[in-house]
């Protein structure tokens, strides 16, 4: 474990298992990835499950957004529509990656 990984603080009720980082509302059916908006430029987190969604700060702390917290909310509030929109990756493993 390196100490960068260590400072990550979990958003309240995440779960981690064997390095993957689950939802607090669907648990082990809900792993949470990282991504990014074909349209965006920042890393967000999303999970599987529900669309439940996170964000990171600075301090590397996941926190959620009002009025932001499943992916279509933010892609509606960000850009007004979910056309020409799509997911440029999937990261299962950024927890150990960080
Ligand atoms: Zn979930």
């Amino acid at each position: 474990m390196s100490d960068l990984k260590k400072s990550i603080k979990l958003f309240d009720g995440m779960k981690l298992i064997n390095g993957k980082v689950y939802c607090p509302l669907c648990e082990e059916n809900g792993p949470i990835f990282k991504t990014r908006l074909n349209r965006d430029k920042l890393d967000i987190y999303v999970c599987d499950e529900c669309d439940g969604l996170w964000f990171m700060n600075n301090d590397y702390v996941l926190y959620e957004k009002e009025g932001m917290q499943n992916l279509e909310e933010y892609i509606e509030k960000q850009f007004g529509d979910l056309e020409k929109t799509y997911l440029l990756y999937f990261d299962y493993d950024w927890y150990k990656e960080q």
